[in-house]
């Protein structure tokens, strides 16, 4: 039987780093047993919907390039399953437990039920939840004019077990589940319980793979299942993803939000490659991995029992060698993006900045980890900076006067900086610097502060040519002048 399996969220909130990891491992587990990955939006709970969530999805699904191969219109790019598209399937469905014995109208108000709630809480009652008032309910007493909810009849002893291919058997007793949950509500629109179950059944689903906060709601869906006279999935909960602290990865730890991680300049390569290793590995040691190879290599039987340790350093070195892998036209139009938002260039770049960022490109790829760096990296290529403080320009063990006179010598020793080659551009500073008594580094510091306006740029000589000596000049002769007025005070 071929392997049929889905990502069910809830546009309730944003897509986060444990919903993309449930969505991957389906992904990658139908595309590695040449099976359907469905996606089907569970929107039954219209209070907590939210229409940016939705798009959020959509924008997710689509940035990491998970494709999904069926919906109700099928053929091409298909549209997904939506629950609050099928309402009427799930009536009908609850009509046949209710038909068969095993669900039963329940009548009781509001009311009723929080005076209830009101008055276990009060006793301190060792049973909470629904009384089963309406159980038993001969039909000819029902109230007229009241439009019932439909509960589930939950057997009353006797436990419900099913089994994880991951966690092994998991068994509940039947008193601890939930007291005859609800199935439909008197709105007509189905709980989780009632529309989940129905569509993994009705869509073939195989194998269930989410995480595992779902387990709770495991045995009611095997009794659910058994009501219907169905066979259920096989099950796979997902080891929990955690922060470095041991505790469910939250806003605490970090960004959880794919479109924070977005927004940092993370790409699509290294997210997928990195969550793909969120409670699974392949050997143990292999780290990288394309999506192709992922798309062959992902197996059910080397997700590990232990939960996943989300380490954001981690993350940002995966993002920096997948960006090493860009093409130079590639990571151009990665960073102009960038560069737009936060105002380095025009939007749309004028033709000077285009001829820029190609140039600069190449001394760019290998120090960026996070696209959003680029702006504060190369900025000074493309406005004139502010000098910094007079502390950032001075080197270490030197004074104003020292280091205008070290302005002085660089700005000579850089009058062919057009044509000369970085290493001798090096070794002529380095000889300047043994003269004047000071070490390489605090020859190079003022010159990369007046220039770039920053104690970090990317390669000194190479940010130069980039600049144009003219530039060059100007910004260091600017700097000059502070450390001689500074020197006199
Ligand atoms: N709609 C549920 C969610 O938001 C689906 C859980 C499941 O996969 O069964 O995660
Ligand atoms: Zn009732």
């Amino acid at each position: 039987m071929s392997v049929r399996v889905r990502y069910a969220p809830s546009p309730t909130g944003l897509q986060h780093i444990g919903g993309v990891r449930t969505a991957l491992f389906n992904y990658l587990f139908a595309r590695s047993q040449g099976g359907t990955f469905i996606l089907r939006i569970e929107d039954t709970d219209r209070e907590r919907f939210r229409q940016d969530a939705l798009e959020d999805l959509f924008d997710t699904m689509d940035w990491l390039g998970l494709s999904w191969d069926e919906g109700p219109i099928t053929g091409g790019s298909c549209e997904p399953y939506v629950q609050s598209q099928r309402i009427d399937l799930y009536t009908e469905y609850a009509g046949k437990l209710v038909e068969t014995g095993n669900a039963y109208p329940c009548y009781c108000t509001p009311e009723r039920l929080s005076a209830l709630r009101a008055q276990q809480e009060q006793n301190k009652s060792a049973f909470v939840g629904y009384d089963r008032h309406c159980r038993d309910l001969d039909p000819t007493d029902a109230p007229g004019g009241v439009k019932p909810v439909i509960r589930l009849k939950v057997p009353l002893d006797g436990e419900t077990a099913f089994t994880d291919l991951l966690m092994g058997t998991i068994t509940r007793a039947n008193r601890d589940i939930s007291p005859d949950p609800v199935l439909l509500k008197s709105d007509g629109f189905p709980t989780y319980h009632l529309a989940n179950v129905v569509d993994d059944h009705l869509m073939g689903i195989t194998h269930i793979l989410r995480a595992q906060e779902w387990i709770p709601s495991g045995p009611l869906h095997v009794l659910l299942y058994r009501a219907f006279g169905w066979e259920a999935p096989k099950y796979c909960h997902l080891p929990m993803v955690m922060g470095h602290d041991g505790q469910k990865l939250s806003k605490r730890h970090g960004s959880t939000s794919v479109q924070e991680f977005r927004e940092q300049g993370y790409v699509p390569e290294a997210m997928v490659n990195y969550i793909s290793l969120l409670g699974w590995s392949w050997d143990g040691e292999r780290e990288f991995f394309t999506r192709e190879e992922l798309e062959k290599l992902f197996t059910l039987e080397k997700i590990n029992k232990a939960p996943g340790v989300f380490d954001y350093k981690k993350l940002e070195w995966f993002n920096g060698h997948y960006i090493r892998q860009k093409s130079t036209k590639e990571l151009k139009d990665l960073i102009i993006p960038f560069l737009e938002r936060d105002g380095v260039i025009a939007s749309p770049p004028s033709p000077e900045e285009q001829e820029m960022v190609d140039r600069m490109i190449p001394i760019v790829r290998e120090r960026l980890h996070l696209l959003k760096d680029v702006s504060d990296m190369t900025r000074f290529l493309f406005q004139d900076v502010a000098l910094p403080p007079a502390s950032e320009i001075i080197p270490k063990k030197c004074d104003a006067a020292v280091t205008a006179d070290i302005l002085a010598h660089a700005a000579a020793l850089l009058e062919d900086m057009d044509t000369a080659d970085d290493e001798v551009l090096e070794s002529r500073f380095r000889a300047k610097a043994d003269e004047l008594g000071v070490k390489l580094g605090a020859m190079l510091m003022p010159v990369r502060s007046a220039v770039t306006g920053s104690k970090v740029s990317p390669p000194l000589f190479e940010s130069l040519r980039l600049l144009g000596k003219q530039r060059v000049l100007l910004r260091m002769q600017r700097a000059l002048d502070v450390m001689t007025s500074e020197a006199r005070k």
